[in-house]
């Protein structure tokens, strides 16, 4: 017997109405803020993700899917996230010159080999979204917003936004020197990973998830203490467009996010209740990618919303229960020319718009009846050779026994 792979899931009939349902959630809220749907490949050229992701992350230097393509010579990745896809689609496909800003969503699968766990699998689904060309903090903020309404319109009360500045290239150096000063003189007590990212890029040492490495990440100095006055105008700014638009937030300094493409604002809306896993969407502004991709200088604010995280948050409330369509009538029939009938009237009324079943299976009566009721059918009818010869049966309400006598030929619901 194969089995499917760690940390993939199957995704049953019973489940996907809630999957439908939330990214329904997601498309009409996107589109309300002026986002369109892009799409783009699940795999993509290594390169792409190594220089828009960051080659000291964890996602590239441990997590990709990498393989070597069939018959090319070339190394090609499934994507572990969506953000730099889009950002290569924008240049490639010329977007980089329309009106700003552009703005973005796509609801997707990710790959990521990590320790599979509630809430972190190797195959996950994201809803994510990216804007560019503003650098105001009111795209920052309008960012925030859809996220923040995605999350309120599926009832998420137990998910709290914690908000932080992360700074950018002007910050960068003075707030280096710091941490590598912090992080230098207790080196021999990192992990392996932060000794060899010290130099290349301190900032990863934050976001350790060794307890040795976060206990000294916690004493760690903060970017907002390190800000120029520019990132600091602007995240006070932001603050105050929040408060303006009445979305909760907490200052975080502890949040730096894994990719190395974020400047700026950055943020995660965090689940209460749900484990360790309860990062249920993280974003920020990244200004530097679509320039170091290749493109024009283009500032980017964006984020991504992990799906299975939300449910879990979503089954904690206890607000995960989706109606699974019933039909609207069952048809038992009796025999071949009963059969026949019965799915001349099934498709009859598919073509209306009902939601019919027939017996296709050839059980007995008895069978089919129950049958009928184990699927929730709203009517039912029962046809043999007597009511085929005289054109009328009888259909019966399951929800109060009564039964009104129909026209086979020409009844509707
Ligand atoms: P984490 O710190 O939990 O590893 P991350 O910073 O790696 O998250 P992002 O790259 O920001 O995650 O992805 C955006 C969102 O996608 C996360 O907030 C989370 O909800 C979801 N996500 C990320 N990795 C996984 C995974 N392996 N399984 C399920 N959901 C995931
Ligand atoms: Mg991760």
């Amino acid at each position: 017997m194969i089995q499917r792979i760690k940390g993939t899931m199957d995704i049953l009939p019973t489940e996907t109405p809630l999957f439908r349902y939330i990214e329904g959630v997601m498309r009409e809220e996107a589109e309300k803020y002026g986002y369109g749907e892009i799409r783009t490949p699940t795999f993509e050229n290594t390169e792409l993700f190594v220089r828009g992701v960051g080659d000291t992350t964890d996602v590239v230097q441990k997590e990709m899917y990498t393989f070597a393509d069939r018959d090319e010579n070339r190394s090609i990745s499934l994507r572990p996230e969506g953000t730099a896809s889009v950002v290569r689609a924008i240049i490639e496909n010329g977007k980089c010159s329309d009106p700003m800003p552009l703005k973005y969503y796509y609801i997707i699968s990710c790959f990521r080999h990590e320790k599979p766990q509630a809430g972190r699998s190797r195959e996950f689904f994201q809803f994510g979204t990216e804007m560019f060309g503003s650098e105001s903090p009111a795209a920052d903020a309008t960012a925030i917003a859809l996220a923040s309404s995605v999350l309120k319109r599926l009832g998420l009360t137990n998910v709290k936004l914690h908000l932080n500045s992360i700074g950018c290239k002007n910050c960068r150096p003075d707030y280096r020197s710091a941490l590598v000063d912090h992080f230098g003189c207790q080196k021999d007590k990192l992990c392996d990973t932060c000794k060899s990212r010290l130099d290349k890029n301190p900032l990863r040492l934050l976001d350790c998830k060794n307890p040795d490495c976060a206990k000294i990440a916690s004493t760690a100095p903060r970017t907002v203490d390190h800000l120029c006055e520019d990132c600091k105008a602007k995240f006070e700014m932001l603050c105050r467009a929040l408060d303006a638009m009445k979305i909760d937030y907490v200052v975080d300094s502890s949040i730096v996010r894994g990719l190395d493409y974020y400047t700026g604002a950055v943020f995660e809306f965090i689940a209460e209740g749900i484990g360790a896993q309860s990062t249920v969407c993280g974003g920020g502004k990244y200004d530097g990618l679509v320039e170091s991709l290749g493109g024009p200088k283009l500032s980017g604010i964006g984020f991504g919303m992990g799906i299975t995280r939300l449910i879990l948050a979503m089954k904690e409330l206890g607000i995960a229960d989706v109606q699974i369509p019933t039909p609207d009538l069952y048809i038992a029939a009796l025999g071949e020319r009963a059969t026949v009938e019965a799915l001349s009237i099934t498709e009859r009324l598919r073509r209306e718009g009902r939601y019919v079943e027939c017996d296709i299976v050839g059980r007995s009566l008895k069978a089919q009846m129950k049958y009928a009721n184990k699927i929730g059918a709203k009517y039912t009818l029962i046809i043999g050779d007597s009511e085929i010869d005289a054109g009328v049966a009888q259909l019966k309400n399951m929800s109060d026994g009564t039964q009104t006598e129909v026209e086979l030929s020409s009844f509707t619901l």
